[in-house]
C-alpha cells in the first residue's frame, strides 16, 4: 500500500508497505480522509527526535476493513472517527481519567509517533473497541475528520480553563486549535471571548466562532489591549494556542487573580517556558496552569460528533486546500511551509 513518511528529520516522501495486521483487539481502517496538522511538521522538524522512515499522520476517517476477533462493537464496513490520541484503556493511567497519558508521559499519542500513522491507504488501530466511533449518517467525513484533533483539542483548552457562563475570556492564536477552542469558549458559556491573531482569514473565522473582539499583535499590544476591554481585570481564562513562550507569558499576564491559564498549544522549542514572576502574583495570585494532551476515547468521540450532527459547530470552512492522496508531497509542503494562507489542508483517499 501507499504511504506518506518522514524518512528522516528534515525528509518527506511515499513509500510502499505491507498493509498492516490486527491483533485480538484491533482494527485495520481503510482510509477517505485525512488532515494535517502543524504537530506533522514538528515531528518532521525532529520535535520527537529521530525516526526512520515512519508514517505520518494522526487525524483520519475511514472505513473498517477487518478487525480482530476479540472486537465486539466496531465491524467491517463501519465508517468511523479515529482519535487522534489512542491510549491504552487497561492502563492505570487512564483507570485515573489521564488515558492520554497510558503507558507514560503522553504514551497515548501513538500515530506518527511510537507507531506508524495515518497517511496511508490503510491503518492499525489498537483497542479499536475504544478508540473508534461510528459516524452518523447525516455527518460527512470532511466534517468528522475534525473530531480526531482540532474539536478534541480545542475544546479541552475551554474545558480545562474552567470558565463561568458569562466569564471572560481570551484565545491565544487562532489556528485551527485556537479557532476551535474560541468556539468551545462560547459553547462553555462564555460571556466574552477576545481571538488573538495577526492573519486576515483566520480573524474573520475566529468571529464567526464565537471572537466578540479581535486583537492583533502586530498593531496593538496584546496585555494592554485584553486589560482594557476587561475594564483592568484580565480574563477569567486565558487559553494559550500556540505553543511559544512569549505568548505563556502573555497568557499568565492577561489572567486575573484566580484565573486558569490552559495551555493546548505544542511548545517545539526552547529548554525552558518562562512564567513571569510578578504577574503571577510572585507565586500566590490563585492562578492555575492547567495542560493537557487531546484527549481520546469512544465516548468523547461521540460527544463530539454529536456537536456536528446538532449543527452547534460547522469546522469545514477552516479547510482551505484540498488534495488527493497522491498529491501528498505537495499539500505537506503547503501545511509545513504555510503557503497560501492555509488553515487547514484535507487529503482524500
Ligand atoms: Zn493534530
Amino acid at each position: 500500500m501507499k504511504t506518506f513518511v518522514m524518512r528522516e528529520i528534515g525528509t518527506v516522501g511515499m513509500m510502499d508497505k505491507p498493509e498492516p495486521r490486527p491483533g485480538p483487539n484491533d482494527a485495520i481502517v481503510r482510509t477517505t480522509a485525512a488532515l494535517i496538522c502543524t504537530s506533522d511538521s514538528h515531528t518532521v522538524a525532529g520535535g520527537i527526535g529521530p525516526r526512520t522512515d515512519l508514517t505520518l499522520g494522526h487525524e483520519a476517517v475511514g472505513v473498517v476493513s477487518e478487525v480482530g476477533s476479540a472486537v465486539e462493537v466496531m465491524r467491517p464496513g463501519d465508517r468511523v472517527l479515529i482519535g487522534a490520541i489512542t491510549p491504552d484503556w487497561g492502563d492505570p493511567a487512564a483507570q485515573g481519567g489521564h488515558a492520554s497519558q497510558s503507558g507514560g508521559p503522553l504514551g497515548g499519542w501513538k500515530f506518527s509517533n511510537t507507531k506508524d500513522g495515518v497517511f496511508g491507504e490503510y491503518f492499525h488501530v489498537n483497542d479499536a473497541d475504544a478508540n473508534m466511533a461510528k459516524i452518523p449518517d447525516d455527518v460527512p467525513d470532511e466534517m468528522a475528520v475534525y473530531c480526531a484533533d482540532m474539536l478534541s483539542t480545542g475544546f479541552m483548552g475551554a474545558e480545562h480553563g474552567n470558565i463561568p457562563i458569562g466569564g471572560t475570556v481570551a484565545v491565544l492564536a487562532q489556528g485551527p486549535v485556537g479557532l476551535m477552542a474560541t468556539a468551545g469558549a462560547k459553547l462553555r458559556g462564555a460571556g466574552l471571548v477576545i481571538g488573538v491573531d495577526s492573519v486576515p482569514n483566520r480573524q474573520e473565522l475566529a468571529r464567526s466562532y464565537g471572537a466578540d473582539e479581535i486583537v492583533d499583535f502586530t498593531t496593538e499590544d496584546v496585555v494592554d489591549r485584553v486589560m482594557e476591554l476587561t475594564g483592568g481585570e484580565g480574563v477569567d481564562t486565558a487559553i494559550e494556542a500556540l505553543g511559544a513562550d512569549v505568548t505563556f507569558q502573555t497568557a499568565v499576564k492577561i489572567t486575573k487573580p484566580g484565573g486558569t491559564i490552559s495551555v493546548i498549544g505544542y511548545f517545539g522549542e526552547g529548554e525552558f517556558v518562562h512564567i513571569p514572576r510578578v504577574e503571577w502574583g510572585v507565586g500566590m495570585a490563585d492562578k492555575t496552569i492547567a495542560t493537557g494532551l487531546c484527549p481520546g476515547g469512544r465516548l468523547r468521540m461521540d460527544r463530539l460528533l454529536r456537536v456536528l450532527e446538532t449543527k452547534r459547530l460547522d469546522p469545514t470552512p477552516m479547510t482551505t486546500h484540498t488534495f488527493p492522496f497522491d498529491q501528498m508531497e505537495r499539500a505537506f509542503e503547503v501545511a509545513d511551509q504555510k503557503l497560501d494562507d492555509v488553515i487547514k489542508v484535507l487529503i482524500t483517499f
